[in-house]
């Protein structure tokens, strides 16, 4: 499964890129420790349709490129010789839903998990959230997350127009078209989580709703 004198499936420039998410994921207070993954969609030109994911339990700051694993969407391994991140069957089952996703960033953050461990639901209440989440993030019940079952639950709860949601008791998975912005998803998430849990002690937040936002032409995003 080692990828000696073949070309990977998961060029370098990804698998740094993958890595350097993780990192910012522990440096911006998403992550702890070996806590959360991230995977990204890969396509081969022989037809090959897979997703590059992080290992199960490697430090990030001891994690390498040639760490990350390359399986196809019933989760075999065809690259890599660390174990998988457990939640692969979740991640893939969310790829398997939802055709735009092309990369996952599972997060443990603290407000995110606030909210979740009271069943409530993440409403958008800063500009980020709103044009990133795209609308309110909902609550899946606790339960284990490693199987495929699992995935297939927290797909439906997601839909097809919201971009994350929340395990309850555990923390956030956020997708994205690119790696990069499943992960401003993550980061706007835990913001509007925190604004949220502050405002909502004063008084009633103003929720922002994402099909009411105007966004001028030719606007970019911030
Ligand atoms: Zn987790």
């Amino acid at each position: 499964m080692t990828r000696t004198g073949t070309r990977s499936r998961a060029d370098q420039a990804l698998r740094e890129e993958i890595l350097y998410y993780c990192r910012e994921s522990v440096r911006t207070g998403l992550n702890f420790n070996t806590q959360g993954n991230i995977s990204v969609r890969v396509h081969g030109d022989d037809g090959f349709e897979g997703v590059v994911i992080t290992p199960s339990d490697v430090r990030y700051d001891a994690m390498r490129p040639d760490d990350m694993l390359v399986v196809d969407l019933d989760g075999t391994v065809v690259e890599g010789d660390l174990l998988p991140s457990t939640e692969l069957p979740v991640h893939l089952a969310h790829y398997r839903r939802r055709p735009d996703v092309q990369a996952i960033v599972h997060t443990e953050s603290t407000f995110v998990n606030v909210l979740g461990t009271l069943g409530r639901t993440i409403d958008p209440v800063l500009l980020n959230m709103v044009l990133y989440a795209k609308g309110p993030v909902p609550v899946m019940p606790f339960e284990f997350s490693t199987c495929a079952a699992f995935g297939e639950r927290s797909a439906a709860l997601m839909g097809d127009d919201v971009d994350a949601v929340v395990w309850a008791n555990h923390g956030l998975l956020a997708v994205g078209v690119s790696l990069k912005l499943a992960f401003k998803v993550a980061v706007a998430v835990e913001e509007n989580a925190e604004v949220l849990f502050h405002a909502s002690r004063v008084g009633t937040p103003h929720v922002l709703a994402y099909d009411a936002i105007a966004l001028p032409e030719g606007a970019r995003l911030p």
